[in-house]
């Protein structure tokens, strides 16, 4: 990471106004107006950030709906980087269902419509075999994170093309708030390999290439022209695959891992989160991770990367990886994974063991009887009440997670769960659910959103310049994270921090994942004296340079 902004302060005047990372607006101190040719363009007054952070809340309460609002931050974005942060920083809570899932979702299907400034890069089929010079236009040498998406699979929407170019956007948004990546440094990608959304490529406002998805041998080329071209452009940049469709992002996953510095968060940053969740079971219940048996409700790239991660774990508790797998189970669309399924997936083999088949999902629960139900489906509404009994039949604590996003997907709401449980549910949600009293108790449901560990696995990646990014990584960040939920909250149930203490916890994970890329040797610095210290002071912080020197 760097700080060098040297050459940005040789800009002047109207420019500089212009640039949202230098932009100051009505903060430029009379000083600065006089010495870099301000004077006149700005209203005489010099205000605080602290007015300006007031002026930006009450402009943006007055808005009426979501995408207004989003509209609304990504202008502020593009004005004055710094504001922006300032006031996502100290209103994450309230502004990333904004910026981030549910309502990016939406400002993706209308990417066209609210575009307005450009951001991040576009590498298209057209690109082939030239993507060096195209790389080397982006204004930024030093570029530490990327997050990259071929559109496929954007949140639960599908293949929205070029429009999913606000997914990028919008995690590096998080990286920077979250865990202080600097904003400079990240840099959002979109793969244009044509779109099959055919309504999207009869709309004419739509932004990416007219044509079909492009598949096979000539798709892989292209992704490793483009893994290839990054290394060479910029090298120490961790790759993040986002929002790729299940069967690509799970094989491209397998072929870079070993290869660059890169991960998938919707594998591995859903495993680490839901390691953490049950991590955090096991503290309310004094119980141990070999001791779980899991039923996960959906077979694809989630469920797999949990189940993967949950196993690797498990083994830590005394049991081979062939007995941890065989606690996992999977159900897909068709029902209960098991052997005697000859048209089965690689991913789901592993966790198809032998027993009979069954579709329905209360009948699999009473056969298989788990202590803890995940449902990573993307259907609403499949753990019914006579489901959610059937696990709070067999425990004590059933641990019911329905993490299907956004809200309406859930595969039962926190109320439910309770509920048919008599209180006894231990429940997390992937969208966010108010908390809920039942028999007098009120309990708070845990969010097991993924921005609780991909932004500080990215801060130690990259502070550490490690050359991979591993399983044991993620599970560093799991067992950081379940440690740091405070007693009380574990009592209501809840099995995640508070998000507002987020900048925090992704210190805490960024040390454990540092820590653990110096003992595996993959580290690329020196290890420093104090490694927590060294991490916070890479963090970047809204505050105005001063300009004049
Ligand atoms: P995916 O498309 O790879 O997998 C979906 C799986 O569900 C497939 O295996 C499919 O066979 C199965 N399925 C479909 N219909 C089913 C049915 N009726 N019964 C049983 N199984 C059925 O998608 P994914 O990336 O694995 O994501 C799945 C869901 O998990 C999404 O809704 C996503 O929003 C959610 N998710 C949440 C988090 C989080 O909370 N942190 C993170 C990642 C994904």
């Amino acid at each position: 990471m760097t700080d060098d902004t040297s050459s940005d302060h040789a800009l002047r005047g109207v420019h500089m106004l212009h640039d949202p990372r230098l932009n100051k607006g009505t903060a430029f101190t009379d000083d600065e107006r006089e010495r870099l040719g301000l004077r006149g363009l700005l209203p005489p007054r010099v205000l605080t950030m602290e007015d300006q952070v007031s002026r930006v809340l009450d402009t943006y309460g007055r808005k009426t709906n979501d995408l207004d609002r989003y509209v609304n931050l990504i202008g502020l974005q593009d004005r004055n980087e710094t504001l922006f942060y300032r006031v996502l920083i100290d209103h994450i809570e309230t502004l990333m269902p904004i910026v981030y899932t549910p309502t990016v979702g939406e400002a993706c299907r209308q990417f066209g419509h609210i575009y307005r400034r450009p951001r991040g890069l576009y590498v298209s089929m057209r690109d082939r075999g030239r993507m060096s010079r195209l790389l080397q236009n982006w204004p930024e040498q030093q570029v530490s994170i990327i997050v990259v998406t071929d559109g496929e699979r954007i949140l639960g929407l599908g293949d929205l093309g070029t429009y999913g170019m606000g997914i990028p956007i919008g995690k590096l948004a998080l990286y920077t708030t979250c865990a202080g990546i600097p904003p400079r440094e990240c840099l959002p990608i979109t793969l244009d390999v044509g779109t099959n959304n055919e309504e999207l490529r009869a709309d004419p406002l739509y932004t990416g290439l007219l044509q079909p998805r492009v598949r096979g041998a000539e798709y892989d080329e292209f992704i490793e022209e483009f893994v290839m071209t990054v290394q060479d452009i910029f090298p120490d940049a961790l790759i993040q695959f986002e929002d790729f469709a299940t069967t690509n992002a799970l094989e491209l996953l397998d072929r870079y891992r070993e290869r660059v510095c890169c991960f998938n968060d919707d594998i591995q940053g859903t495993a680490g989160v839901t390691l953490a969740g049950l991590l955090a079971v096991n503290r309310i219940t004094r119980g141990r991770l070999g001791d779980q048996r899991l039923l996960f409700y959906g077979a694809g790239a989630a469920a797999t990367g949990i189940a993967d991660l949950i196993a690797d774990r498990m083994t830590a508790d005394g049991l081979s990886l062939n007995e941890a797998r065989r606690r996992i189970w999977f159900v897909d669309s068709k029902g209960l994974v098991v052997s005697s399924r000859s048209e089965l997936a690689p991913h789901k083999r592993r966790y198809a063991h032998d027993a009979a088949f069954e579709s329905d999902l209360t009948s699999i629960v009473r056969a298989i009887r788990p202590t803890a139900l995940i449902g990573v489906s993307g259907q609403a509404r499949q753990f019914s009440q006579t489901v959610v009994a059937a696990m709070a039949d067999g425990n004590e604590r059933p641990v019911i997670f329905a993490l299907s996003n956004p809200t309406s997907k859930a595969e039962c709401t926190a109320e439910e769960a309770y509920r048919w449980s008599d209180g006894r549910a231990i429940y997390a949600s992937g969208s966010p659910f108010d908390p809920v009293t039942v028999g007098g108790r009120t309990m708070i449901p845990a969010q097991g959103n993924n921005a609780y560990v991909f932004p500080g696995v990215g801060l130690g990646v990259i502070a550490t310049r490690a050359r991979h990014v591993t399983d044991e990584m993620f599970a560093a960040a799991a067992q950081t994270l379940a440690g740091q939920v405070a007693e009380p909250l574990l009592d209501q149930g809840s099995l995640l921090p508070p998000f507002r203490e987020i900048r925090e916890v992704s210190l805490e994970i960024a040390t454990a994942v540092a820590e653990v890329a110096f003992t595996r040797g993959l580290a690329r610095i020196e290890r420093p004296s104090d490694l927590r210290e060294y991490l916070r002071a890479a963090m970047y912080q809204p505050v105005y340079d001063d300009v004049v020197r």
